[in-house]
């Protein structure tokens, strides 16, 4: 801590904190969900929000990373642009170049001989005021980035990069002390406590272009246990991560605990994922990615002065299950939300349904409408519902898996299909129909605004449940909609490892922090629950401690038959 006047110096260089206000056993304030605002014309958040947008977009900004507290040109430039409006930059963005990145490996680990000493009430203090910051004078720019960086809609963005990123901070503070809390039995004899210390070294958070909050939480998590971070964020979202870097320092995040580090993701990696300081590496991403950074570190094991933690969330093929006694309108309205909104390019997002022949012509009428309902444009207009996907890559990925789905035998485009990149990189929502069950769009993950729906015959439910469960490699979200009960408990238990988040009735995208804690397993990632006790724990290495009271003085030789105790 800069404050010298609460620390004393101590044995050979070691410093003690001093409480400046007196003692106590802390509590923390209860998390609640941050309350969704409604941006209605004319409201006071709506006036901020547009004027939060005129300021992005009439500024070409530079932003660079920030090493140690510091900002530095490197010179070597990469645009940020909008995806609906895909000439126009936003920012011009420094990129580190190896010794940059050596730079933050440096300044990680001589912010740490600090910051892994803070008392976790201070810790608390910085990520609570972080959170304020967001929930109140940082809100709009957040939205706004959110939206023109990602071409978020208003209430996407602001479930995300306004509620979900308040949440994940308040959530992990309630939830560090209730870690705190899990302390060991103790005897007359000896006082038993567990020490939740931060992992010795830095922590990589490698992030996604899809959510602000998942760019914010990934370096916050660790720091808040009292690790320090190398954050590489996605060169798709960097307007973003610059004003979450902003907030942070204002929160009263000292230099070096949180290194923003913009970069190539392979270039960089190869450097922070050698350093024998590595204890952790926090992703969130596609499963390629996070494979051959597992791969890497396998790689690389001898070097590590410790086994690094690796948590990973990653790619999803999410599900949507119909079973004949399904309420018609339920599912329709949960497919075209959890399929469409922001473009499908939410991990969550279900992309492959399999419905009874019986329903689908009513299902499917019901979405042909909708789709032709869709409005798609600028997200700053309010009434559009979907923006461009992310990149010139995602929309050249969508066009020929649009392309392949109408010249391949037994799959049928039945609505959207169009793409179009004049103005920006838009696709229309998509449904897409198959008789093959092995069709690569019900196996792969596309991650974009294209549904594929496979119609099995009423009476081959039981082969309906084998699919769901075994087509995909991953197990992220899936929903099941039955009115019948013990269909929706068959099905559940039948898909007992399909899903890490299981929606019954509901649409598999959406989830709220503190309650559905989200993660999925298989190909899906790590399946660490964000921000819940068993998430936070990754971050700690817990040191236990027996502190005994009066010392035995006579070594208990075995005499008359008994024996010495073991350990
Ligand atoms: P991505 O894998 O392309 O990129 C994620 C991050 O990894 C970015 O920061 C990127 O720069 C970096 N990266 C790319 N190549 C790398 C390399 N060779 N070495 C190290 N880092 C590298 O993913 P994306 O397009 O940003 O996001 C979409 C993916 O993320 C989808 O697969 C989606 O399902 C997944 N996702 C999952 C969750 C979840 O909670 N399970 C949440 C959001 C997104």
């Amino acid at each position: 801590m800069t404050d010298t006047s609460t620390w004393i110096e101590h044995g050979r260089g070691g410093r003690a904190w001093v409480d400046p206000v007196g003692a106590g056993v802390y509590t923390v304030p209860p998390a609640r969900n941050e309350p969704v605002l409604s941006y209605a014309a004319g409201s006071p958040e709506r006036l901020r929000l547009d004027e939060a947008i005129r300021g992005l977009r009439g500024r070409r900004a530079e932003l660079t990373p920030v090493i140690g507290g510091e900002r530095r040109h490197t010179g070597e430039v990469l645009e940020a642009t909008m995806p609906h409006d895909r000439r126009h930059v936003l920012a011009d963005v420094h990129q580190a170049g190896a010794a940059d990145v050596e730079r933050a490996i440096a300044a990680a680990r001589e912010a740490w001989q600090d910051w892994h000493r803070w008392p976790w009430t201070e810790r608390a203090g910085v990520f609570l005021r972080a959170a304020a910051l967001v929930a109140g004078p940082y809100r709009a720019r957040l939205v706004a980035a959110t939206m023109l960086d990602q071409s978020k809609t208003v209430p996407e963005a602001e479930a995300d990069a306004a509620c979900e990123l308040a949440d994940f901070l308040r959530f992990n503070v309630a939830n560090m002390r209730r870690v705190l809390e899990e302390q060991p039995e103790s005897t007359d004899e000896a006082w038993n406590r567990a020490e939740y210390r931060p992992l010795e070294g830095f922590v990589y958070a490698i992030t996604p272009f899809n959510f602000t909050a998942i760019g914010a939480n990934l370096p916050t998590t660790p720091a808040l246990l009292g690790n320090t971070v190398i954050w590489k964020p996605s060169a798709a979202a960097m307007v973003g991560a610059a004003i979450v870097m902003e907030l942070l320092e204002e929160a009263g995040l000292p230099p070096g605990v949180i290194n923003l580090v913009y970069g190539d993701p392979a270039e960089v990696s190869e450097i922070v994922l050698a350093s024998p300081h590595l204890a952790g590496v926090h992703f969130t991403g596609s499963t390629e990615v996070f494979r051959g950074i597992w791969n890497t570190v396998g790689q690389n094991m001898t070097r590590y002065r410790g086994f690094p933690r690796l948590v990973g969330e990653t790619g999803g093929k999410d599900f949507v299950l119909v079973h004949p006694s399904a309420d018609v309108e339920a599912v329709a309205t949960a497919l075209v939300r959890g399929a469409f909104e922001y473009q499908g390019q939410k991990c969550s997002a279900a992309s492959r349904v399999y419905a009874p022949a019986s329903m689908w012509p009513a299902i499917s009428e019901r979405l042909i409408e909708a789709i032709g309902q869709v409005r798609m444009g600028d997200v700053a207009d309010p009434s559009t519902y979907v923006g461009a996907v992310i990149n010139k890559a995602a929309f050249e990925r969508h066009k020929q898996a649009i392309e392949q789905a109408r010249t391949t035998a037994g799959a049928t485009v039945v609505a959207g299909g169009q793409t179009n990149d004049e103005q920006g990189w838009f696709v229309t929502p998509t449904l897409i129909e198959t008789r093959d069950p092995a069709f690569p769009l019900l196996r792969k993950e596309l991650f974009g605004p294209v549904l594929t729906a496979f119609v099995y015959d009423d009476d081959r439910w039981d082969d309906a449940l084998r699919l769901v469960d075994e087509t995909s490699e991953y197990a992220l979200t899936g929903s099941i909609f039955a009115r019948r009960r013990e269909s929706l408990s068959e099905a559940a238990s039948r898909l007992r490892y399909a899903a890490g988040n299981l929606y019954l009735n509901e649409k598999p995208t959406g989830s709220v922090v503190g309650q559905q804690p989200f993660g999925g397993s298989r190909a899906s990632g790590t399946n660490d629950k964000t921000a819940t006790t068993f998430h936070l724990t990754r971050w700690t290495t817990t040191r236990t401690i027996k502190d005994t009271h009066v010392p035995q003085t006579a070594i208990p030789f075995p005499r008359n038959g008994t024996s010495p105790q073991s350990q």
